[in-house]
């Protein structure tokens, strides 16, 4: 049987294989949205520090089980106005901020919270039902706005790749993503991770540029 210590070097090894050479190191966000308690100790020995949920009140309560300081809690989910103000007490990182009108609200949380906290601009680069997210287009037109929220530090960009199995697609998606990610850091000197690939598409994504990746089901998964 797989363990998840199993799981966790063999993505460390197609990590490694995957990266370009030279290129900056990649973090990991152990996606634990799907985790049993027993498999998030396992997951927190295995020593990762980042992990990313999908829901508020899930968050909330794995925060009290793991009170561990050192843990970074990454929220990845859609998120709705009525939860902004918990996400912004509770969450290290919000990396799904999806719309203008989130962010004004995610600012206007963080101040009355006198915090500043870390978010990511959740972008899409294909055509979906069902994903969130800024249109990159849509986004540049916005950029002065964004990035003038006080109680705001936007860290990088956060997209989800296309659902396909087509390898082309993904990684034109994920091109488009770090094209505009060089365009934007380079007026912003905070915009530094680019966030992209989860299990099934993670090689291709640190190939074109990721220096962060979601990992949920490939470290969690039991043969
Ligand atoms: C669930 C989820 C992941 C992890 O996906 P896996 O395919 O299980 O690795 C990554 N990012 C987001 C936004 C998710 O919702």
């Amino acid at each position: 049987m797989a363990s998840i210590a199993q799981n966790a070097e063999d993505l460390r090894l197609r990590l490694e294989a995957a990266c370009p050479k030279g290129g900056s190191p990649v973090s990991i966000i152990a996606v634990t949205k799907y985790a049993t308690l027993d498999q998030m100790r396992a997951v927190i020995a295995c020593g990762f520090t980042c992990l990313g949920e999908s829901r508020i009140q899930d968050l909330e309560e794995k925060k009290r089980i793991f009170p561990d300081p050192n843990l970074e809690w990454h929220f990845i989910g859609r998120l709705q106005s009525n939860k902004v103000k918990k996400a912004v007490m509770l969450c290290d990182v919000i990396q799904s901020v999806d719309r203008l009108s989130l962010l004004d609200e995610i600012n206007q949380a963080a101040e009355k919270l006198n915090k500043k906290i870390k978010i990511f601009l959740q972008v899409r680069f294909h055509h979906s039902e069902t994903q969130g997210g800024f249109e990159p287009e849509n986004l540049n037109h916005h950029l002065d706005k964004v990035v003038s929220f006080q109680f705001v530090e936007v860290v990088g960009i956060m997209t989800i790749g296309p659902h396909t199995s087509s390898a082309d697609s993904i990684r034109n998606c994920f091109q488009q993503a770090n094209q505009l990610f060089n365009d934007l850091r380079d007026d912003n000197r905070s915009i530094r991770y680019l966030c992209m690939g989860m299990s099934g598409d993670f090689e291709i994504a640190v190939a074109e540029g990721a220096n962060m990746i979601r990992i949920g089901s490939l470290l969690l998964q039991e043969e």
